[in-house]
């Protein structure tokens, strides 16, 4: 059996001059997972998101949504909806008529955009706001009628381009959890994109970790955690002690091996490091650690008994647990 891929990018491209935003990019997004594109400012998260929406066309390559070639299908007939970051409602229009305005342009009579309002405004928990004016709304309501207004086309894919960028860190992390429970009761696809790597982690069934225009990964949460490709996304995703394989003792000297820093622990059999700077963190504590001419960053149970700055703890790892990664390309 094949399933159907929700978008397909081969070998996609989209260069401006000589600033290559998107480059040589596969990529298959499946049909109602949360899909995350993770990466630094600059590294074509956005760019790959509007090639999807139809605002922007490839220089090479080839995009197929549902199984059918995109090339030449304008935005609005796409079955895909975006989410902006800067959420561009109408303050002088009602909420209701906000989430209304693209049926609206669309000729669909007004009881029934009215009807298909509501039914989106109660999706995202604003059933009642509906006359409220746009221009009265807090940040997070906001955030919710620009979902309402993408969800009322009840589009198979929906693209949300950092929509949660604006929103204070307390809010943002009551949206994820929504975004995430919405995503799932309606099973559509979510395409989301970020710079921040908890979020991306937290939400996503799988994530795409793009750097200068390339993927340089495609896997889910804990593959990316667990086994980074590069020295890029070990560094990236998460903080790593990126070593070589050999000192680590999982591999050859010419190539490096991630080793997170959860992952070292206190070991009376273990190898000699010098404590270079202990920083207490409530649950846990961080170490710096000089380790036979390596720096290391260790996080210990602040439970277990550590020794101060200055002073020598003897340390080991897993080996299963060190992972040998592939060379930057
Ligand atoms: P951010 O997180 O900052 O939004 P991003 O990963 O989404 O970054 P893109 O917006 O896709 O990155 O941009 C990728 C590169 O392409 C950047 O160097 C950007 O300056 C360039 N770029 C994007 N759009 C255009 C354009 N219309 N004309 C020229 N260069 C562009």
């Amino acid at each position: 059996m094949t399933m159907t891929n929700a978008v397909t990018f081969r070998g996609v491209s989209r260069h401006f001059g000589p600033v290559r935003a998107v480059d040589a990019v596969d990529m298959e997004i499946r049909e109602g997972e949360f899909f995350a594109m993770l990466g630094p400012s600059g590294s074509g998260k956005t760019t790959s998101l509007r090639l999807i929406a139809g605002f922007e066309q490839p220089t090479a390559g080839h995009i197929e949504i549902f199984g059918e070639t995109a090339e030449g299908v304008p935005p609005y007939r796409r079955n895909v909806n975006t989410v902006f970051q800067n959420y561009a409602l109408f303050p002088h229009l009602n909420v209701r008529d906000n989430v209304a305005f693209g049926l609206r342009v669309k000729g669909v009579p007004k009881a029934e955009r009215m009807r298909a309002a509501d039914e989106a405004l109660a999706l995202v928990e604003l059933a009642g706001l509906g006359d409220r004016r746009a221009g009265m709304l807090s940040g997070g309501q906001r955030q919710r009628v620009a979902l309402a207004r993408a969800l009322v086309n009840k589009p198979r894919v929906l693209l949300l381009d950092e929509p949660l960028g604006a929103l204070d860190l307390k809010l943002r992390e009551q949206m994820q959890e929504e975004l995430r429970k919405l995503q799932r009761a309606l099973g559509i696809t979510f395409v989301f994109v970020t710079h921040d790597q908890d979020e991306a982690l937290s939400m996503s069934d799988r994530v795409a970790v793009f750097a200068e225009g390339r993927i340089r990964q495609i896997g889910t949460p804990e593959e990316i955690y667990r086994r980074p490709a590069t020295r890029f996304v070990a560094d990236f995703v998460g903080s790593s002690n990126v070593i070589p394989a050999d000192f680590a003792g999982a591999g050859p000297a010419d190539r490096w091996a991630s080793l997170r820093p959860e992952d070292i622990r206190p070991d009376p059999a273990g190898r000699n490091a010098t404590i270079t700077s202990r920083a207490f963190l409530g649950r846990v504590v961080r170490l710096g650690l000089h380790l036979e001419g390596q720096d290391l960053t260790a996080i210990l149970p602040a439970a277990d008994t550590i020794p101060m700055p200055g002073e020598s703890l003897s340390i080991g790892w897993d080996t299963a647990r060190v992972h040998v990664m592939e060379p930057d390309a």
